[in-house]
């Protein structure tokens, strides 16, 4: 059923949020109606050059949360739930979530693969709902020792999931200080080549070595073989300074896409002043990022304290030091 009203609005062109404030009877076709999603705005993201683009071919910078690693009884897991990713949508204005299935380490995919799959189905369905977009991460340090598990399972996701706009692939978390050339590329190809059998176009994500901090290494010898890939980069504000910084845009410069899909800092403190110079940063390179992590663990990047509910409702004094920086730059990036 439409409304005379909606179908004038529509007829004329008007977006027709305006017709909606008049007349909230029908809800239904409200929400219906009104898809202007940052999925459906910006569609199928793509690398262009060293940036990221949308469906427009105009540079995006999204900006989010990263889960915890999804192992059994980390205590991460918890959070692995639509309620949250509705929250850190509506509340923080997250428009990208990150799904961190961990794979070798105890409790992890290869040791439980339905509770850890179905935590990652579970988010990239919520984030699906929500039209935001989502990484599916194979989040692990060690990678290149399973890379057939590792084709099982994105083939498995591709199948899935390939036709939405919403889902970017994270194919290696954080490798370990190994060859890129000799081991981290061969791994990668495999893993692409599979990906792009049955999906040809989502955006895939290769971790670079030393915890993907090595992003020069990958600008060396980039892969040419399959289009719409770019590269992790990863910082820790109290860790990675204008060094890191310099790096990666020589690596940019090279003509190299990167996308942020984890960091982290201490929140506001006097002695942890990089987050600021980092998001300038971002910024101005039109860089996605990524914060780690959607946690209650007492350790320094979770953005809640301990025994913080699990299904999202959080309050001001829910949030850590790091949570409540978290929060101001994500529902504030432009
Ligand atoms: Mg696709």
């Amino acid at each position: 059923m439409i409304h005379k009203k909606m179908l004038i609005c529509l007829l004329v062109g008007i977006f027709p949020i305006s017709c909606y404030k008049k007349d909230t009877s029908d809800l239904t076709i409200k929400e219906s109606f009104i898809d202007s999603t940052i999925v459906s705005n910006n569609g199928l993201l793509r690398v262009f050059g060293n940036k990221i683009v949308n469906k427009n071919n105009v540079p995006i910078s999204l900006a989010g949360n990263s889960f915890f690693w999804s192992n059994d009884n980390w205590g991460g897991e918890r959070y692995y739930n639509s309620e949250v990713v509705e929250w850190l949508k509506n509340d923080w204005n997250t428009t990208i979530v990150r799904a961190a299935m961990g794979v070798d380490a105890q409790g992890g995919y290869l040791s439980n693969k339905s509770s850890n799959k179905n935590r990652v189905k579970t988010i990239v369905q919520s984030a699906i709902d929500q039209g935001i977009y989502v990484i599916i991460d194979w989040h692990s340090h060690h990678a290149e020792d399973f890379t057939e598990e590792a084709i099982i399972f994105f083939e498995e996701m591709a199948n899935l999931y390939g036709e939405y706009e919403n889902i970017i692939y994270e194919i290696y978390n954080e490798p370990l200080d190994i060859s890129w050339t000799e081991t981290l590329k061969p791994y990668a190809l495999s893993v692409i080549s599979s990906i792009r059998a049955i999906d040809p176009d989502n955006l895939i994500i290769v971790g670079t070595p030393e915890w993907s901090q090595r992003v020069d290494l990958a600008a060396e010898d980039p892969i040419t073989e399959y289009t719409n890939v770019a590269y992790t980069l990863h910082f820790y504000t109290v860790y990675h300074h204008e060094w890191l910084r310099d790096r990666a845009s020589e690596a940019l410069n090279s003509g190299i896409a990167l996308f942020v899909t984890e960091w982290g800092s201490l929140g506001y403190t006097t002695i942890d002043t990089e987050a600021d110079k980092w998001m300038n940063w971002c910024f101005q390179n039109k860089i996605t990022h990524l914060n780690w992590a959607v946690n209650d663990k007492e350790e320094e990047w979770s953005i809640l304290k301990p025994g913080t509910s699990q299904l999202g409702g959080w309050s001001q004094s829910d949030l850590t030091n790091a949570g409540k920086l978290a929060k101001n730059i994500i529902l504030n990036w432009p």
